[in-house]
């Protein structure tokens, strides 16, 4: 079986369970030799659990259930142990308060935090004193604050790194890992429903690009592909998509049949030929147009739109070709 890498919740989840673990196996013990038979119950429940859910998402990968079961047992232990041991134990408030903040939505860690902080004075206001009470809401108040802007933060550049791991850097279109991926998804769609609706795909390659750079400079090569780009993108709709396949080459995606993609591919040639370029440029593409056909795999697709595409180049460049089936 192909390896396939561990997402970031199933690493986070997987560490959090197994630091767990390790973390309250050593308390197990000294609880079992003192024989403190109910908290070495609630710490042997949650060495199991924690193992437990370790070792369910390292066979299955479902990392929803288990982020749900990891918060409980971390809020359940915390309570738990404090309730059975009163103040001394409520150092294990500020393990369970990061803990959800690294494996929930910060505004959901935030409301059950709050309820559990919330609880957890009020089981032990009676047993501290004033001073004491302060210390606990204000530590745990701290605590909170940064862990919600630690996660908070992380959940944003996750985001955003995510976004711009699949968009070409120069055009702002995707890139060929994201038209790869979209590819598969197609294709598998396509393959569990033939009857639904069709797709097509169109390679478009720029004309003779590289006199424009050896001409004009790079720079300028450079400018013209990102006006190409937002050009096309501009002429597509929302379920429309358009990738940077490598070089002067752009892969547009679409739904709907073969009439439809050419006349897309026809508008898209037209646009291009009329667009005033940087320094008066005449640009034109080329186009292979290929519908998907029933089983092929996303690269004989991708290889049939690539051979229609140099059969307009063959015949004169400036035009659109369909591919054969
Ligand atoms: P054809 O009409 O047959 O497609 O000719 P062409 O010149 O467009 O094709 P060719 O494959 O010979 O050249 C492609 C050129 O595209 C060569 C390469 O320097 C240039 N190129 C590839 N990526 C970039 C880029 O990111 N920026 C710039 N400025 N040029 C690029
Ligand atoms: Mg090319
Ligand atoms: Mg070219």
């Amino acid at each position: 079986m192909k390896y396939q890498k561990r997402s970031f919740e199933e690493q986070i989840i997987m560490s959090i369970s197994a630091a767990a673990a390790l973390c309250i196996l050593p308390f197990l013990v000294i609880r079992i030799i003192n024989q403190d038979w109910y908290i070495a119950f609630l710490d042997f429940v949650a060495v199991a659990s924690t193992t437990g859910l370790l070792a369910y998402v390292y066979f299955t990968r479902r990392t929803l259930f288990a982020r749900w079961v990891l918060s409980i047992i971390s809020l359940a232990i915390a309570s738990g142990t404090i309730w059975l041991k009163g103040a001394e134990q409520i150092v294990w408030v500020y393990p369970a308060i990061i803990c959800l903040f690294f494996i929930l939505p910060p505004q959901l860690a935030a409301v059950l935090c709050a309820v559990n902080v919330g609880f957890i004075g009020y089981l032990l206001h009676a047993d501290m004193t004033l001073l004491d009470n302060v210390r606990y809401y204000f530590s745990t108040l701290v605590t909170f604050f940064f862990s919600y802007a630690f996660s908070d933060r992380m959940r944003f550049q996750q985001v955003q790194l995510q976004i711009l791991s699949y968009k070409d850097p120069l055009t702002g279109a995707g890139n060929r890992r994201a038209m790869e991926e979209k590819l598969i998804d197609i294709v598998k769609e396509q393959r569990q429903q033939p009857q639904k609706v069709k797709a097509c795909l169109l390679l478009i390659d720029l004309d003779e690009f590289k006199k424009i750079n050896d001409q004009l400079g790079h720079a300028c090569g450079d400018e013209v592909l990102a006006q190409t780009s937002a050009l096309i993108e501009h002429m597509l709709t929302s379920e429309q998509y358009l990738y940077r396949f490598g070089g002067e080459e752009f892969v547009v995606l679409t739904d709907g049949n073969l009439e439809q993609a050419i006349t897309l591919g026809e508008s898209i040639r037209q646009a291009v030929n009329d667009f005033p370029f940087e320094q008066g440029l005449h640009i034109t593409v080329s186009t292979g147009i290929a519908e998907y056909q029933f089983d092929e795999t996303e690269f004989e697709w991708l290889g049939r739109a690539d051979t229609a595409m140099y059969q307009a180049k063959s015949a004169g460049r400036d035009l659109c070709c369909l591919a054969a089936s």
